[in-house]
């Protein structure tokens, strides 16, 4: 059996040996660029030089992007644990072309290598393309024999890329494979049309070849470009016979060793199997932040960090944890991939450290927290009632230091809804009031500051409630 490692390197080899620049994965955390909460795609290291405002030595590179869909415009958080595919951390392969190849060679090369190098069953394979994209469906068909019947056409929304309202774009094409009619969600089951697992889409390629201005036309660009991303896991899983990507040698020594650890077998019930792919999933990013530099915080990109532990810990939980245990998953996610990322390394006993730390704080008040919720919801039920209300959802968060998603997560297993618009005006008060008060603490500077740094922090456009909450008391 192929394992992930050996397909990441095939992978970098085969694009190497076509021409392409080889390059290392970039942070987790884009550098200079605030217009993104983390990096969620291979192309974010390489935007400048696709808008022309950079040159580098070569015009055709790979890549195995670490990339995080946790907040902002792709958020995964919730699909994690319920999808077979999708994680909050995973790593993006990707070629790129910078006015160099196009579409044609950007397909052979694709399908070369999925068939070919990889040997997938070009029986199971579709393809997707834009609806109006009749070039990318006649190269499918001559530069890869895919027989019409297997192309489908897509609208914008799946398969129309864009940089943003303005810049470069251009149509998609996406390889799916099919997992097998027994996966199939029901009578509607398709490309386009549903979303389960059954047809998997595995790599998509972005043939950026306009450029669109502030009044939405669409001007075709001098040269170009070609940008792709496969996910490491899911091929990896494709590669591997499995129909989920926590089976995979990518995950599965995590679950086992937490299985074991909880006294349970994975694939014996439900919840625990979910409670151990979502600890699993959120220890590869809880570790991988930590080494890009992240640390645990009340607002912006460290509190997605914070969220993810806390989630994790509650999922833990579940299985029975009643200590820190996070600092050993992901110290174990050092061991098994520190060999392919150094950094993880580098900052090992520091990240176990701070995992510990945070368990430890947060295990003080869960319990508690738990116990509120539990009876509001006995509450409610009495009542006939379905929705927790904002005030008990901020007081969670305030006084427990709850972030939304868990009490989303407790409340949804049974039954219940959250009040998030009412929890918002509670959080938007206690910020305005919290302002005041340092207003009135006569340290003008201070308090200026204290407000440049909530009021426009730069992350606080991204994740809306979460991040301006430097008055949390935990
Ligand atoms: P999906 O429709 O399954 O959510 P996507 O269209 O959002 O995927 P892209 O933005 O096209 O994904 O990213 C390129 C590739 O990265 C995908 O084809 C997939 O292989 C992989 N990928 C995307 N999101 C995730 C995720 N959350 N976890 C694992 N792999 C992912
Ligand atoms: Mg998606
Ligand atoms: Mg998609
Ligand atoms: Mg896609």
């Amino acid at each position: 059996m192929i394992s992930a490692g050996e397909i990441r390197k095939r992978f970098l080899e085969y694009f190497r040996e076509h021409g392409h620049s080889v390059q290392p994965s970039s942070s987790l955390v884009p550098q200079d660029d605030p217009t993104l909460l983390f990096t969620n795609a291979g192309m974010v290291q390489f935007k400048k030089i696709f808008l022309g405002q950079e040159k580098r030595d070569y015009t055709r590179a790979a890549t195995s992007q670490k990339c995080l869909r946790v907040g902002g415009k792709h958020n995964d958080l919730e699909n994690v644990g319920r999808t077979a595919r999708h994680h909050t951390f995973f790593e993006m392969l990707g070629n790129f072309s910078f006015g160099d190849y196009f579409k044609e060679d950007a397909i052979r090369l694709a399908w070369n290598f999925v068939t070919v190098e990889l040997g997938l069953d070009k029986e199971k394979l579709f393809v997707s393309i834009f609806r109006d994209d009749d070039e990318a469906g006649e190269l499918w068909r001559k530069v890869a024999g895919v027989p019409t019947e297997r192309i489908f056409r897509l609208g914008e929304k799946d398969n129309f890329w864009a940089m943003g309202d303005t810049g470069p774009c251009g149509p998609c094409s996406e390889i799916y494979v099919d997992q097998g009619a027994d996966m199939a969600c029901g009578p509607d089951c398709g490309i386009g049309k549903c979303d389960c697992d059954r047809y998997l889409e595995i790599w998509n390629l972005v043939f950026m070849q306009f450029n669109r201005s502030e009044d939405g036309i669409l001007t075709p660009l001098p040269k170009p470009s070609i940008d792709t991303g496969m996910g490491l896991e899911r091929i990896t899983a494709v590669c591997q016979g499995k129909r989920s990507n926590f089976d995979t040698d990518l995950f599965q020594g995590l679950i086992q060793t937490m299985a074991k650890k909880a006294g349970v077998a994975y694939h014996q019930g439900e919840d625990s199997d979910t409670a151990l792919r979502v600890i699993a999933d959120h220890s590869r990013s809880i570790a991988f932040l930590l080494a890009d530099g992240m640390l645990p915080s009340n607002e912006g990109r460290g509190y997605v960090l914070r969220r993810l532990i806390r989630r994790a810990y509650r999922f833990g939980k579940l299985l029975g944890f009643d200590e820190p245990f996070l600092c050993d998953t992901a110290d174990q996610v050092v061991s098994e991939m520190g060999g392919t990322f150094p950094e993880l390394v580098a900052s090992r006993e520091f990240m176990v450290r701070v995992v510990r730390q945070e368990e430890e704080r947060f295990g003080e008040t869960l319990d508690k927290g738990l116990r509120i919720l539990e009876d509001e919801m006995a509450d409610l039920k009495a009542k006939g009632l379905s929705t927790i209300s904002g005030e008990t959802a901020f007081k969670l968060y305030d006084t427990y230091g709850f972030p939304l998603d868990i009490v989303n997560d407790i409340a949804e297993k049974q039954g219940f809804s959250v009040d998030e618009a009412g929890f918002r005006e509670h959080m938007a008060v206690q910020k305005k009031k919290s302002k005041q008060a340092w207003a009135g603490s006569g340290d003008k500077g201070l308090a200026g500051q204290f407000a440049a740094l909530t009021g426009a922090g730069l992350e606080s456009e991204f994740i809306g409630y979460d991040c301006l909450t430097a008055t949390s008391r935990i």
